[in-house]
């Protein structure tokens, strides 16, 4: 795997590629990998023969400094791990070669307010800064295909809109959100859960299993009131836990608004904000 810095060094990398029409995958990320990162990797290798991986704690998406300076940097097991996976090529920017004029060029998008729901309200300001550096990845790298995560439901929808809006053609492709045994969905987060709240955790998977169990017999707002008291009866805080329409995000109140449904959550563990999400009906 080649490692690259810079942004004329990932231009020169991948210009050969693109004179012979060579498909490229990219995944950017933030480091702290785990298997769930790798099923990107494999996804983009089953679509691409190069596949580009970036690492980057984009400082501009973090509302709150404590969670930028907590954030997890693994670099050496990063790269071996992704290096084992025979990943292509890793970028890895400084955020002087990311924001050569600075952090506040914010792009102007019409998100309809689909950035100011669930993630967007509790952490403000997060959307401006994650489009701000995936169109800043874009243009570095400009891929065939951009591999991201359901797990991040609102940033996929997200970076969904803006391709269209800015009419980039990079392919979006999603890949399902890869569990621990006992349904925790892999986080970064989650190594800087204690034991007893890692095992405490789990509760959240349980309730969004509890809320498509019941999404056709109880009223939405019954299920969200008792999803919340689920995860909060174990010790952790709820922030939301919304069931949405999948394309307009808006929150629903009876099932049958919807044939796409999903629930979002996101819930404190101690000072660890954990998300996640689980399709309870789908047309797709
Ligand atoms: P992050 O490093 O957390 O910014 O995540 C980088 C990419 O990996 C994003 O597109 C995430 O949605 C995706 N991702 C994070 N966790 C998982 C998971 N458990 N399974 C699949 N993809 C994931």
């Amino acid at each position: 795997m080649k490692i690259l810095k810079t942004v004329s060094s990932v231009q020169k990398a991948l210009q050969k590629y693109r004179e012979k029409s060579i498909s490229i995958a990219f995944v950017p990320t933030m480091g702290a990998l785990h298997e769930g990162h790798i099923s990107l990797i494999k996804k983009a290798q089953e679509l691409s023969s190069i596949t580009i991986a970036s690492i980057f704690v984009n400082p501009t998406q973090f509302n709150n400094p404590e969670d930028l300076k907590k954030y997890p940097r693994t670099l050496v097991e990063d790269e071996a791990l992704l290096s084992k996976n025979q990943c292509d090529y890793l970028f890895i920017p400084s955020v002087e070669e990311i924001y050569p004029n600075g952090t506040d060029n914010h792009l102007t998008l019409d998100l309809e307010g689909k950035d100011q729901e669930m993630e967007g309200h509790f952490r403000p300001g997060h959307f401006q800064g994650m489009l701000q550096v995936v169109y800043r990845l874009l243009e570095i790298v400009q891929p065939t295909y951009l591999i991201m995560g359901e797990k991040d439901f609102q940033q996929f929808s997200l970076v969904r809109i803006m391709l269209e809006q800015m009419n980039i053609s990079t392919k979006l492709i999603i890949g399902s959100t890869l569990r621990e045994k006992d349904g925790l969905a892999m986080s970064s987060r989650n190594r800087r859960l204690t034991s007893e709240l890692r095992k405490k955790s789990t509760i959240i998977y349980k309730a969004l299993q509890y809320a498509r169990k019941n999404i056709s017999s109880k009223s939405i707002p019954e299920i969200e009131k008792e999803c919340i008291l689920m995860i909060d009866n174990q010790g952790l805080r709820t922030e939301y836990f919304n069931i949405i329409d999948g394309y307009s995000l808006i929150p629903l109140t009876q099932f049958n608004q919807s044939k796409y449904t999903v629930a979002c959550v996101a819930a404190w563990a101690g000072d660890v904000r954990l998300i996640d999400n689980l399709c309870l009906r789908s047309d797709k």
